[in-house]
């Protein structure tokens, strides 16, 4: 059975580990839409989507939170975020060959950039260079060094469908003497026999069943998650008009049409000479204004 777009949390009884479950379907479908990705990136990019979404269970406020790969061999940019309504979007890019090569080759010297920018208050920002060879490494290793939260992830996907768990142990509270690190081996051994095709295809509460039935686990509603990308074609006429009219002069001399493409959706905005010339009086306008 393949599920719909969702996160949901769990979590178990007496016990300080959480857990989430994502999958994504249309969501990732839309991401990957029209971009015609070789195979290695598409499942970079199912992983990286899959992971951000994991993350974004732990945003207490409104904002939004990015995982970013930046500065690799081949791959020099890889960017997913999301909001704390779960709308996602993600960019990839890339150059030269990437068949046969390995992920670890394609993103060698890159860095693992996480960011939680709040609506209102402290943007914080953490950079760690990658370690490990598989996405789900990348995080649980930047968990570990700047969090000091032990975390697994475990990464799934295919051509339709993409999907993920995660286990977390949580912060010791003061002063309680606990079983912890007892409890996080057991259920990390736990979820180690979890298989590929049960994760991507298993409804949550049988996977859950499958993997804790011996524990009491609580599963909270499942959140639903988006893929919203946020540009428009206003927000292409915004970014004309503040060339300034010079600017758009020239562009109108040596083009007869521009064209902008959306890095995150790969939609297309078309503007011709006409929509060019309404776009530059705009332009001298606001500029007159402005000086
Ligand atoms: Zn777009």
């Amino acid at each position: 059975m393949q599920q719909s777009d969702t996160i949901q949390r769990f979590i178990f009884d007496q016990k300080d580990i959480r857990g989430e479950i994502v999958h994504l379907n249309k969501s990732y479908q839309k991401a990957i839409h029209g971009h015609e990705y070789p195979a290695v990136i598409q499942t970079l990019l199912a992983d990286a989507l899959v992971s951000v979404t994991l993350l974004s269970a732990t945003l207490k406020f409104k904002g939004r939170l990015s995982i970013q790969l930046q500065g690799g061999d081949t791959i020099s940019l890889l960017l997913v975020q999301i909001t704390h309504n779960q709308e996602m979007r993600a960019t990839i890019k890339w150059e030269g060959d990437t068949e046969n090569k390995a992920l670890t080759e394609l993103i060698k010297n890159a860095n693992l950039v996480i960011t939680i920018e709040p609506e209102e208050g402290q943007r914080y920002q953490g950079i760690v260079p990658l370690k490990g060879d598989r996405f789900n490494q990348f995080i649980e290793k930047y968990f570990e060094q700047s969090e000091q939260l032990p975390t697994r992830i475990w990464l799934v996907s295919d051509q339709q469908h993409t999907a993920g768990l995660l286990l977390q142990r949580l912060p010791e509270k003061e002063n309680q003497i606990r079983s912890n690190e007892q409890d996080w081996e057991h259920f990390t051994i736990l979820t180690e026999t979890l298989k590929d095709t049960e994760l991507l295809n298993l409804p949550n509460s049988e996977l859950l069943y499958r993997l804790y039935h011996s524990e009491t686990v609580k599963i909270f509603k499942p959140q639903t998650v988006q893929y919203v990308c946020g540009c428009s074609r206003e927000k292409c006429e915004n970014a004309i008009i503040s060339l300034g009219p010079q600017e758009i002069e020239s562009i109108k001399k040596e083009e007869e049409f521009i064209e902008i493409k959306c890095d995150f959706c790969n939609k297309n905005y078309h503007f011709d000479i006409v929509d060019l010339t309404r776009l530059q009086n705009l332009s001298e306008e606001k500029f007159q204004k402005n000086s």
